[in-house]
């Protein structure tokens, strides 16, 4: 994976802005990967596309990813920090026996299939929780009874959707992550999920208005274009906006 051109994040800011988290995820991957086709990203497990949004975060935006979180205790609002590298370093992985993903029970017979990034894209594109699980459900399970017939999945008994969602969860730890953290309040412990395209997308948010701005004053003062300012390395883009601003 390479780092993001300035030119590139750009881009991606301008065309994302107003779309779903998933499809900015997709984006930044795309631009950050070059040589992965459309088709190998929409079929990537979403444990993969945290892994490589993290490493994205480390090498664009720098390995600290700062947090907010709310005591659900004491209400205690809290700033802490997390470190890429360690992150990765204590990636889970799927379980070494790994379960089949598919279920016999109650005279029905269901497949599994991990959701993946085009799944994720397709199911935040439904307008509520409700439907975008509905959609997931739709694209991951395929139940039928013994004779045959096909069974919507969503009309499963809720324990089969729950051995289903343990299956998926054991064959990709990685695609909801985790973090437990101490209330430094009142110790609780508390539990939150670390959406990694959050924290890329943030990073993008704050650095666009940065860039333009350096366009713009460079652009101003010199006349260049916006291709050459950006395809400037860092030290000469600094080296300029010094003499422009003393
Ligand atoms: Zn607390």
């Amino acid at each position: 994976m390479s780092s993001l051109a300035d030119s590139d994040l750009l881009h991606v800011w301008e065309t994302m802005r107003r779309q779903t988290l998933p499809r900015r995820a997709a984006a930044l991957l795309a631009v950050a990967t070059p040589g992965m086709t459309n088709a190998q990203l929409a079929g990537m497990s979403l444990g993969e596309r945290e892994r490589r949004l993290l490493d994205l975060h480390a090498r664009c935006f720098g390995a600290r990813l700062s947090c907010v979180a709310d005591c659900v205790e004491c209400g205690e609002t809290f700033e802490f920090e997390l470190d890429a590298r360690t992150l990765s370093s204590g990636w889970p992985t799927p379980a070494e026996v790994a379960q089949p993903l598919s279920i016999e029970a109650q005279d029905l017979h269901i497949d599994i299939s991990l959701p993946t990034v085009a799944d994720s894209i397709v199911a935040s594109d439904e307008h509520d929780a409700a439907h975008a699980y509905r959609t997931l459900l739709q694209r991951c399970l395929v139940c039928t009874t013994q004779s045959g017939d096909p069974v919507a999945p969503e009309a499963l008994p809720p324990a089969l959707l729950q051995e289903a969602a343990a299956r998926m969860e054991s064959a990709d730890p990685a695609a909801e992550l985790l973090i437990s953290m101490p209330c430094p309040a009142c110790e609780a412990v508390l539990t939150e999920p670390l959406d990694l395209a959050a924290f890329c997308w943030a990073e993008v948010e704050a650095r666009a208005p940065r860039l333009l701005a350096e366009v713009h004053a460079l652009a101003s003062h010199y006349g260049w274009s916006e291709a050459d300012i950006l395809a400037m390395s860092r030290v000469r883009r600094d080296a300029y906006l010094e003499m422009v601003s003393s």
